[in-house]
């Protein structure tokens, strides 16, 4: 297969043990990539992940660490670095989800997601973005959500969460550009992960319905999306958001 010019770097996914993440480590290593799989707390899915990419012949290990708390991050780039080499690759993918009305988003509730999903773009891309500078190579990418871009009245702070990655996306990839560094996102709609435990199967199949492609989206089809923008597929791109999302969102 194809090593997307991925081949021999480093690269690290953040919450890369379950999920999207987990795809995204798979398709990472199979290209030949030494994979860092961060993750918080479920340490047999991170086991699991990197269990799976070694016994397909590929290079992983596991990190501990929450991305949304400053000196763990630092820890964990110093440990990827350590162990696998600095980052070349990296992926903001650590994500949390609450699906509730206005009257249930409370400050605490709005804190912590702010903090789990955006906060932690921030604080892991500038924990690796001086090295990427440095070398003058690096490529980021941020998943976002569809979120970012219609109303989400049942998830209000998410929405604004991943608002934010994509303002964060445009801004650092100019900022960055002359670099050799290059950040864009993606915005995935519905995707079967265990994020979508606490929604009704109603209200899923409503989405469902409301996708032109009249199915739910798989990590898999997430997982190639990102895996071109970190790749010299996408070389002339940055700044960018690619929308992954059986056609429920469409940008001129
Ligand atoms: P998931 O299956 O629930 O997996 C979440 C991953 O993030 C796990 O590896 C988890 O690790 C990790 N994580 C959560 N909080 C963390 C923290 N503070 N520090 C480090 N790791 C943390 O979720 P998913 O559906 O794959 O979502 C991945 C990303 O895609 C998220 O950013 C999500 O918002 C986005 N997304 C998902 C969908 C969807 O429909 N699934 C749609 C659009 C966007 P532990 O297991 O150890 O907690």
């Amino acid at each position: 297969m194809s090593d997307h010019g991925v081949s021999g770097r480093v690269a690290l996914v953040t919450g890369g043990s379950r999920g999207i993440g987990r795809s995204i480590s798979e398709q990472l290593a199979a290209a030949g990539a030494r994979v860092a799989v961060n993750y918080r707390s479920d340490h047999d899915a991170a086991a699991s992940t990197v269990g799976a990419i070694q016994s397909a012949g590929g290079t992983a290990a596991a990190f501990a660490a929450d991305v949304s708390v400053d000196d763990e991050v630092e820890r964990l780039v110093q440990d990827v670095t350590e162990e696998l080499g600095p980052v070349d690759l990296l992926v903001n993918n650590a994500g949390i989800f609450d699906y509730g009305g206005h009257q249930e988003t409370t400050a605490e509730l709005w804190r912590r997601t702010i903090d789990v999903n955006l906060t932690s773009a921030f604080l892991v891309s500038w924990a690796v973005k001086d090295g990427m500078i440095e070398r003058g190579y690096g490529r980021i990418v941020n998943v976002a959500s569809i979120a970012a871009l219609r109303p989400r009245p049942k998830s209000i702070a998410y929405a604004a969460s991943k608002a934010g990655m994509i303002g964060l996306t445009r801004s650092l990839a100019e900022a960055v550009a002359p670099d050799g560094v290059r950040v864009n996102a993606v915005a995935p709609g519905l995707i079967k992960t265990d994020i979508l435990t606490d929604v009704d199967q109603s209200v899923l199949d409503g989405l469902v319905e409301a996708t032109p492609m009249k199915r739910i989206g798989q990590p898999e089809d997430i997982a190639g999306v990102v895996v071109f923008l970190l790749g010299d597929d996408s070389n002339f791109m940055t700044g960018q958001t690619l929308v992954a999302s059986g056609g429920r969102v469409t940008l001129p």
